[in-house]
């Protein structure tokens, strides 16, 4: 196809403002899908965003538009995920593209990552179209918006468009706009050929299969391809496009979007952001890539059942290809034996990450609780990076410790701002300054530690701002502060996987909690069970879980048969989620208790 006909774009915004459910009517207009087979979120395909209702992976298909000019386009849109643990999900995706659309929920207004991804799509210099949605609710306020996307973003409002993606109106507006005001791909057909791969994931039948955006030149089945990074050299056994089911081609052109099936079986051979080429005619650069994520949130991964452990470095292996930005290495715990310790870009998406385990690869693990990354200095001038607390040296051997500062960034209502300030302070956040997006939204500028961002702060945020608030942040820099490790005992044994580092004004607070919590999670068993919270070697809080009475049968008055099964089952099923831990049961929840502070 000549190119000059073609339009890649992404569709991005804040979370919930309408992304997915525009992508369906964008499918239901092109009549890409028969209406009868027409679902909600057509592209959020997988189990875990059907269920949470959010995007997690960004999704690529092609569509033909028969547009008002009597031409037909191809457009190629990755509908892409909001939540700020997937931004990096997000910019991969734009590098296939030449435009986006900005989705702006007319009910809510500019939020915190409308902001975030309309700067990644500014930066990776594309055309952004703003679509303003939910226009058929009666409390949507388009002049407001509009004057939020001029004022907060810099974006000239003339551009957009107003859309309903629920009922369809607007649709064929935007569809047009996208003609006008995303470019073409430019690129040569003569070139070398050269692609870039923006996604990937492991077939267990076809090994990595890859997607690609042509930025040079042509593919075609059967071609010997190289990859530059790995210099790794296969033969193209099938590609073709989504639409949203695959559809094998004989040949993808310059500028297209599509997949390509390597054949690898490998899966560490492959990389996100590497350039494919043809190996007699190979290109001179590669593609610019993609600049290294920094994992900022860390846990070990256990599996419950230790025969399980190769086959989580396995899934580790190939869901990595699928989600460049996780990092792992081995860790061995006294308590649960030996795992991984995991680095994530946030809390969602190392729950994301743990129930993708769990789900596509059929293991059981135990997540302890999570980490930031400390820098260490010791007294010998050593600078250790500490992700795990057990590995934290004995505080005779620290001179200081650093923890990482957050930018944050935090747009509400103003009349929350005093709620936000106090919630904020107390987890010792410090007030930078704050400025008027309209009269009816203030976006306020904080720094704070990473570790007490975690510490339930969305969630705080939320409550208290009736979910008005959003939420952005990014990495500042590492800043000295008085930290201590704190342990946890049970049974007068310490369990290394439940200690955690703690600020000193905070230890005697969180230890009081979490012993708290561990009595209520720790389900009663036939001994006493004494809790203890232990730092600088004192201890300073406890509690105890009372010894179990009674068999639980016994309540059955041994008549019910059924009802006795029906026990034992469910008894088993809460098993599955225990470790014994010496000769104490211990539920997950335990491990994550300490992030659920008040
Ligand atoms: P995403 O997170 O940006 O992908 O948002 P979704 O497409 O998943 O939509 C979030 C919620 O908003 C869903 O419950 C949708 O049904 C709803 N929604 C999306 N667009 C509209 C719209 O135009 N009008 C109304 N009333 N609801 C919408
Ligand atoms: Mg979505």
């Amino acid at each position: 196809p000549d190119s000059s006909y073609i339009r890649n774009f992404s569709i991005i915004a804040h979370i919930d403002h309408g992304k997915s459910t525009i992508a369906d009517r964008i499918l239901e207009c092109t009549h890409t899908i028969a209406e009868r087979d027409m679902a909600q979120q057509v592209l959020d395909s997988m189990d875990i965003e059907r269920e949470r209702g959010i995007t997690i992976k960004s999704n690529a298909v092609r569509v033909m538009y028969a547009a008002d000019d009597g031409q037909t386009y191809q457009f190629n849109l990755i509908d892409t995920p909001g939540h700020v643990d997937f931004a990096y999900e997000v910019s991969r995706s734009l590098a296939a593209c030449e435009g986006a659309v900005l989705v702006v929920d007319a009910t809510q207004g500019v939020e915190a990552q409308t902001v975030s991804n309309a700067l990644l799509a500014m930066n990776a210099g594309l055309s952004i179209i703003p679509a303003i949605n939910k226009i058929d609710l009666p409390s949507a306020d388009v002049a407001r918006t509009r004057s939020e996307i001029e004022e907060g973003l810099a974006i000239p409002a003339e551009d957009s468009v107003s859309v309903s993606g629920k009922t369809g109106e607007g649709i064929h507006d935007l569809l047009e706009q996208i003609v006008r005001a995303v470019p073409a791909p430019t690129g040569e057909r003569d070139a070398p050929p050269k692609a870039l791969i923006f996604d990937s994931y492991f077939d267990s039948y076809r090994g990595v299969v890859t997607l690609v955006r042509i930025m040079d030149g042509a593919f075609s089945v059967h071609d010997r391809v190289r990859l530059m990074a790995s210099a790794d050299v296969f033969e193209i056994e099938d590609l073709g496009v989504r639409r949203p089911k695959e559809t094998p081609l004989a040949r993808l052109d310059v500028g297209e979007v599509g997949y390509i099936v390597t054949g690898l079986k490998d899966p560490s051979r492959v990389r996100v952001g590497d350039t494919l080429t043809l190996d007699r005619n190979p290109a001179e650069v590669p593609c610019p890539g993609y600049r290294e994520v920094k994992p900022m949130v860390f846990t070990g991964l256990f599996p419950i059942d230790n025969d399980q452990y190769e086959n989580l470095r396995d899934a580790l292996d190939r869901l990595r290809l699928n989600d460049p930005s996780i990092a792992y290495a081995p860790e061995t715990s006294a308590a649960l034996g030996f795992g991984f310790r995991v680095g994530f870009l946030g809390l969602l998406h190392l729950e994301v990450v743990k129930e993708r385990l769990e789900r596509e690869f059929d293991l059981d693990l135990i997540a302890t609780s999570p980490s930031v990354d400390y820098r260490v200095h010791t007294t010998k001038g050593e600078v250790l990076d500490i992700t795990s607390p057990q590995d934290m040296p004995d505080a005779g051997r620290i001179a200081h410790i650093e923890e990482p500062r957050l930018k944050v960034k935090v747009i509400a209502p103003p009349d929350f701002v005093g709620a936000i300030m106090e919630l904020t302070i107390d987890h010792r956040g410090s007030f930078k300054d704050m400025v008027y997006l309209s009269p009816t939204t203030v976006e306020m500028h904080w720094e704070m530690p990473l570790s007490e961002l975690i510490m339930d702060y969305f969630d705080q945020l939320k409550s208290r701002t009736k979910g008005y608030a959003s939420l952005d942040y990014e990495f500042f820099r590492y800043e000295p502060s008085d930290l201590l490790k704190l342990d946890v005992l049970l049974a007068g044994t310490p369990v290394d996987a439940l200690s955690f580092i703690v600020h000193r004004d905070k230890a005697y607070a969180r230890g009081r909690i979490l012993c708290d919590r561990l009595k209520e999670i720790i389900p009663r068993q036939l001994f006493e069970v004494p809790i203890q919270a232990a730092a600088g070697g004192r201890i300073i809080a406890r509690s105890t879980v009372r010894a179990r009475r009674k068999d639980v049968l016994a309540k059955c008055y041994g008549g019910d048969i059924s009802r006795k099964r029906k026990l034992l089952e469910k008894q088993k099923q809460g098993k599955k989620r225990m470790k014994a831990i010496g000769s104490v049961e211990v539920p997950q929840e335990a491990f994550m208790a300490i992030l659920k502070v008040d």
